[in-house]
């Protein structure tokens, strides 16, 4: 059997080997390694993959967030609602740009971003909410767009974990994750489901003058070369990046099919488990299983951990420590015992290897893995 990764990028790689060192080397040859032709016809493509008017490539899924977020105009002392339940990337631009990270609690089923929970945190203050599409399911999406249009605030969807995915409105049209908020956000990290060789990101809008706004702010707040009109960053999407993302975006349904092939043997294996509660689908998103997470009842799921180690089984814990507990975002708004649905999800969840390369036999080692713990 291949040794079992929690992503194996050098398995996917070797099956589009020609083509991704053809487009490498082509850019190497160009020398246009800094907004070359690459980053365009990548950006074109994805504008037409995701039926979005603009994409703005940037240098990384956090940088994203952060030049959406000084585009928008907010104003330090604003504030920001976001999910408690995410990584630390989506709260961390907020208190970076001088904002309130206001935390909220999620669904205990598709551990997204709870509607109830937003509604209950605005204040006067509020200018905007971030829902996280995590492990590849949309947030309710038609509720947060409520929300939002009732109190006059901006959406940033963070797709980082969701690109790919399909948003089913409740008239039953769909777009794709990230293209519903006034902006969306990717990232391209390696182990995301359309990752590049390194970093990358892109913001997502069909807003035209948010756009030019978004492209100032990622080219150093500049208008007319040399003239700054604002502070901006620097934050590009390199060319050899982008070079190997259009390759790999010609396969992404393919990938989220792969990834759902893996996902429905686990559902199998896992089903009516008394221990092991299989991740809901909800009935307005597909699902791009960036992550498989399995929330566990009355077990050590630690220990659950330390046993499919040492059968070469890795598992991971997305996310260990909520928002709220992280020691960098203590507030005396906020103690334990305030978010039971993340604190309990933080306690109890595990998730498994997940990308698209596990072939039938490694599954069912790792299933029949998972089970033995419990017949142990
Ligand atoms: C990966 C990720 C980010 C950050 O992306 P980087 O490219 O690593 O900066 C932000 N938010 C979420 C939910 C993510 O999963």
């Amino acid at each position: 059997m291949k040794r079992i990764a929690m992503v194996d990028l050098k398995s996917q790689y070797e099956k589009i080997k020609p083509e991704i060192d053809q487009a490498i080397q082509e850019v190497i040859e160009s020398t246009a390694f800094i907004n070359g032709p690459a980053v365009k016809n990548f950006q074109k493509d994805l504008e037409a993959y995701l039926g979005v008017k603009h994409v703005i490539p940037c240098a990384n899924g956090t940088d994203a967030l952060q030049v959406a977020m000084m585009a928008l105009g907010l104003q330090p002392g604003d504030e920001v609602i976001t999910t408690n339940f995410t990584f630390i990337a989506t709260a961390e631009v907020i208190a970076l740009l001088g904002f309130t990270p206001v935390v909220v609690d999620v669904d205990p089923d598709t551990f997204n971003i709870s509607p109830e929970s937003v509604r209950k945190s605005i204040t006067p203050k509020t200018r905007a909410i971030v829902p996280v599409h995590l492990f590849g399911q949309c947030a309710d999406m038609d509720a947060m767009m409520e929300i939002a249009r009732e109190f006059n605030l901006f959406v940033i969807e963070d797709a980082c974990q969701a690109i790919g995915a399909d948003y089913i409105f409740a008239d039953g049209s769909r777009k794709k994750a990230g293209t519903i908020g006034h902006v969306g956000c990717t990232s391209f990290f390696p182990s995301k489901n359309l990752g590049c060789y390194g970093d990358g990101g892109a913001i997502f809008t069909n807003d035209d003058e948010l756009a030019k706004q978004l492209n100032v702010v990622v080219n150093h707040g500049m208008v007319v070369r040399y003239y700054h009109d604002y502070v901006g960053v620097n934050s590009r999407l390199d060319s050899i990046q982008a070079a190997v993302l259009k390759v790999k975006l010609a396969r992404l349904d393919d990938y989220a099919a792969a990834r759902n092939k893996a996902a429905e043997y686990y559902d199998q294996a896992f089903r009516n488990h008394p221990n092991l509660k299989t991740p809901a689908r909800f009935d307005r998103s597909t699902h791009v299983f960036h992550q498989y997470t399995l929330v566990t009842e009355g077990i050590d799921r630690n220990a659950l951990q330390d046993f499919l180690a040492k059968k070469e089984v890795p598992a991971m814990i997305y996310y260990p420590v909520p928002l709220h507990m992280q020691k960098a975002y203590l507030d005396p708004r906020y103690k334990e015992g305030d978010f039971p649905v993340t604190e309990h999800l933080c306690r109890t969840v595990i998730s498994l290897p997940m990308h698209t390369e596990l072939d039938e036999e490694q599954l069912e080692y790792i299933t029949s893995s998972v089970l033995e713990f419990f017949a142990s």
